[in-house]
């Protein structure tokens, strides 16, 4: 097996589990390990530290998968590792819900799967060289647990692009295709989703708890949800009554679906309008009118793909989100999220602070929303984390 000897000193977070060693902590390459390959991760006196997948094309050069020397990662390591993860999903939603993350890459000890079940169906993300190589392993054994209609490849092109990999072929990998909509449920509510064409794998279920918490003040209310997607918000406040939903989106696909969701759960009696639009643009146009709301949800898509992207972003969340609160009438809720790793917790309440002091309102934060249990964020990967919102009561 080639090896990997660390610089002086970058050992550290190797020892303290945490799945990457970058390109700029490898002090000498002993071999030529192509892509994908397994090496062995030394530290500077030459020691074992982990195993991991080598690749001199990604900026994350090394993901590691094994602490043990006397572990062999071979057919059944790997066969284990996703009867793991899909344990933890079949203890937890056995009767919530039948679409869910069944593998979450780093978070599950599998570095470049995403695995979302849909009813029947499953999507694949494979992300990194390393995973493309045990596809088959990962294909058989998936069907063997979930017995799935089918498994259809959803791999995004851009993050294979990081990782130096072609755009996969897509499409289907195993058994039959899906149809063009595919019914899960959540929460009680019924959706249709588009596991070929729908946005990131088809449908955002890290949100179904936040969801959930939100539509809990909705009775009676008049919501505005924006980045509404195929409407999980929107369809969690109708069930529970709200007085009125306006959902907001720039995707024409997004609220096609949401109108088709609607119809199957039957919430005609709740008055509904629905608008294809820029976020930023339509508040604009509802301040011009005068328009006000009890509720407002913003969960817009990612703004800091990375640290470096953090100035720009910031400002935007908080202009989004000044904008939101000025459209709030006394006593209303802003339920706020950002899904940018980079964007932590305290630096999201301090942009909130920040764009409330500018929209001359107060805040008072009621409720942290964070991912839903089958998004676990491994202890050794803080990185993982990245989807939190806020409940926000302005005065
Ligand atoms: N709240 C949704 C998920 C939102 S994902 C749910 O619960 O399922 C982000 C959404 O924002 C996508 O549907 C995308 O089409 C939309 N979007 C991205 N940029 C936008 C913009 N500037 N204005 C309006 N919608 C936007």
């Amino acid at each position: 097996m080639d090896s990997v000897r660390l610089k002086k000193g970058k050992e550290k977070a190797v020892r303290q589990l945490h799945p990457w060693v970058f390109s700029g902590a490898i002090d000498h390459v002993k071999g030529k390990p192509e892509n994908g390959d397994i090496i062995m991760v030394t530290d500077s006196n030459n020691d074992f530290l982990a195993y991991g997948f080598f690749n001199d094309q990604s900026r994350v050069a090394i993901r590691l998968l094994e602490w043990n020397l006397e572990t062999e990662i071979n057919e059944t390591w790997w066969r284990k590792k996703i009867q793991n993860a899909v344990k933890l999903r079949t203890d937890l939603h056995t009767d919530k819900t039948n679409t869910y993350r069944v593998i979450f890459s780093e978070a599950d000890y599998l570095p470049g799967l995403i695995v979302d079940r849909y009813a029947d169906f499953l999507s694949v993300q494979i992300l990194t060289s390393g995973v493309e190589r045990i596809k088959h392993i990962l294909l058989d054994e998936l069907q063997s647990l979930l017995k799935p209609k089918g498994i259809f490849d959803r791999s995004d092109a851009s993050a294979r692009a990081h990782e130096g990999m072609e755009a996969s072929s897509g499409g289907v990998l195993l058994g039959s295709e899906p149809p063009e909509f595919v019914s899960v449920r959540e929460n009680g509510i019924f959706y249709q989703v588009n596991i070929a064409e729908g946005q990131k794998s088809g449908f955002y279920c890290d949100q179904r708890d936040n969801r959930k918490w939100v539509a809990e003040y909705a009775k009676g209310r008049k919501v505005l949800d924006c980045f509404s997607y195929s409407g999980g918000f929107s369809l969690n406040a109708m069930k529970n009554e709200a007085s009125e939903v306006i959902s907001v989106d720039s995707s024409a696909l997004a609220l096609d679906t949401l109108k088709r969701n609607i119809e199957i759960n039957d919430f005609h009696n709740i008055p509904h309008s629905q608008i294809q639009s820029d976020v930023n643009k339509q508040l604009r146009v509802f301040r011009e009118e005068n328009e006000k709301f009890d509720i407002i949800i913003l969960d817009p898509p990612k703004y800091a793909p990375s640290r470096s992207a953090l100035t720009k972003a910031s400002r935007a969340y908080k202009d989004l989100n000044r904008m939101a609160m000025l459209l709030l009438n006394e006593g209303g809720l802003l339920a706020t999220f950002s899904c940018s790793g980079a964007v932590d917790i305290s630096m999201f309440k301090q942009i909130i602070a920040w764009a409330a002091l500018d929209a001359g309102k107060n805040v008072q934060f009621i409720q942290q929303f964070s991912q839903p249990a089958d998004h676990p964020v491994r202890s050794s990967f803080p990185e993982g984390e990245y989807l939190k919102g806020l409940l926000c009561r302005l005065s």
